[in-house]
């Protein structure tokens, strides 16, 4: 199926962009102490990257209507995302437009605000027409003309052809180098029904344009999750009971019944042979970004594996963080996923996968979800519990190189660190009676997060902290997966016959067992 291939290009491009992106802001900021340096324009950049290396998708001529393999709702972190996959060409300017015949009509536009406040109305959206310089300061407003973008919105009411609509909306936080922060939400098709010429907020002619969300496309998530103050089929206000700083509910629109029972715990337990030992740490007092120096660093092959925004870089077999011994404080680059969860995250009965997890919020790729939480098993201990093995981790089975492939390719100074890798490390963490929301996240043959093994309270390399980071950019309430590694045929039950489980994750690559 046509569609589904250019889905998964559009995925694996905007993966790629957002994995190169990470990787030059990591040596961006690694050097930002340098006196007079000027940030780059990393965006740019790492789209050039892909460019050159023709990774960019719907390439041909331009579209009108709906872009193959984009849905409504999918997010994009940087305004050149919608140039890579076709959604928006131009490199700027917030109207895009195609010759038809010998007329200029409008294909996408961004739309920053500009819509009724009312969300039940929220169909509408008044749009100003560009130019005039009523956007610049310190320059003379003059009226707006009737040309380019503006003369192609106001063909486009005569031809009525779909316009695509992009709302550009300000982030929340955003680092240094990435200033010109705005998130963009595809929120589908509009058509043009007014335009009219009227004094603007500077005095001077602007041109404004009606237009009107085609009925019958999904309505965007985060409108769903503004509308409702109070959420429908809400069972469990805190499944955590507090123990969690954010409470995690959980929602169930599908039957009556209520999540599991099973004891709440934020930490990973340990059986009493083991007693993990805090390494002895390192000595940095002002934070671990002076390279070269910071022995947690040099334990990530001389580089901090986050960005300043808290994104992880890339997957590696291991991670270390810096621990309760080092000098360091709390807010250092090099201490991520021990924080805890940040987002906001719900449980959410599913139609045919039981209970499974999603975010209230937007998550940007590579920002962390979650740890799997447990009790630490030896792998044989963790065999006697077959009859009931839902919740087991098996640590070890967690490289899922394909991923984040192809960034070697793209950048040649990019290592692929294969040493140290934890394979098979004996252990499993079983999250039946204890654990946290991770016992709840699904497998997906094409999922959204990864499990990424981490160090920072002790230093056994066969018992790492599996840490769950967003591999791509994920809208509110899309549910969280990723891929259990099982081997088909492999699973066993207490007789040693095998066992088979059909998956029913949906997705267009679905190899249709999860073992
Ligand atoms: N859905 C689980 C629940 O309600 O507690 C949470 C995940 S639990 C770690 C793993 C179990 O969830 C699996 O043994 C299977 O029963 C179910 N599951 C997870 N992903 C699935 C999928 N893609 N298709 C079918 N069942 C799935």
């Amino acid at each position: 199926n046509d569609e589904m291939t250019t889905r998964n290009k559009v995925r694996e491009t905007l993966r790629l962009f957002q994995a190169i992106f990470r990787k030059l802001l990591q040596e961006e900021e690694s050097k930002m102490k340098e006196k007079g340096r000027a940030p780059k324009r990393i965006d740019i950049l790492a789209a050039k990257i892909l460019k050159e290396k023709g990774k960019y998708v719907n390439t041909g001529k331009q579209i009108i209507g709906p872009v193959p393999g984009i849905e409504v709702g999918d997010e994009f972190q940087y305004f050149v995302e919608l140039n890579l996959v076709g959604l928006h060409r131009q490199s700027q300017g917030g109207i895009d437009y195609v010759k038809q015949g010998d007329k200029i009509i409008a294909t996408s536009i961004i739309a920053s605000g500009g819509y009724e406040n009312d969300l039940d109305n929220s169909d509408v959206l008044c749009y100003m027409g560009q130019g005039g310089n009523v956007m610049q300061k310190g320059k003379q407003p003059e009226d707006q003309k009737l040309e380019r973008g503006n003369l192609a919105l106001a063909n486009s009411r005569f031809v009525k052809n779909p316009v695509r609509v992009i709302r550009g909306e300000t982030k929340a936080s955003s680092t240094l180098l990435e200033a010109r922060g705005k998130t963009y939400v595809y929120d589908g098709l509009y058509s043009v029904e007014e335009f009219k010429q009227e004094p603007g907020p500077h005095g001077k002619l602007v041109y404004k344009y009606k237009l009107v969300r085609i009925p019958g496309q999904p309505e965007l998530t985060w409108k769903v999750v503004k509308k409702s103050k109070v959420r429908e089929g809400l069972c469990v206000h805190d499944i955590s009971l507090g123990k969690e700083v954010i409470p995690i509910s959980a929602i169930n629109t599908i039957d009556s019944e209520k999540p599991p029972p099973f004891e709440y715990v934020c930490h990973m337990i340990y059986p009493d042979w083991c007693r993990p030992i805090p390494p002895k740490g390192c000595g940095c007092t002002k934070g671990c970004s002076e390279l070269g120096k910071c022995s947690c660093v040099m334990k990530n092959e001389g580089e901090i594996p986050y960005n300043h925004n808290g994104a992880i870089v890339e997957a590696k077999p291991l991670v270390y963080e810096c621990g309760p011994n080092c000098n360091c404080p709390p807010s250092c680059y090099n201490r991520v996923s021990q924080h805890g969860i940040k987002i906001q995250l719900e449980i959410f009965k599913t139609e045919s996968r039981g209970w499974g997890v999603r975010s209230l919020n937007s998550i940007s790729s590579g920002t962390f979800i979650c740890e799997y939480a447990g009790e630490l098993l030896e792998d044989r201990e963790a065999e006697e519990r077959k009859g009931n093995d839902e919740y087991l981790f098996d640590i070890g089975n967690n490289i899922d190189s394909s991923l984040w492939d192809g960034l070697s390719n793209l950048l040649p100074d990019a290592h692929s660190s294969s040493c140290q890798v934890v394979h098979e490390s004996g252990f499993t963490i079983d999250a039946a009676r204890c654990g946290n929301i991770g016992r709840f996240i699904n497998h997906s043959c094409s999922p959204n997060l990864y499990a990424q093994n981490v160090l920072y309270d002790h230093e056994d390399t066969r018992i790492p902290h599996i840490m769950f980071f967003a591999a791509e950019n994920i809208p509110p309430l899309q549910e969280l997966t990723y891929h259990y590694n099982y081997m088909i045929d492999q699973v066993r039950d207490e007789n040693g016959n095998i066992k088979k489980k059909i998956c029913y994750c949906g997705s267009s690559e679905c190899t249709g067992r999860l073992y």
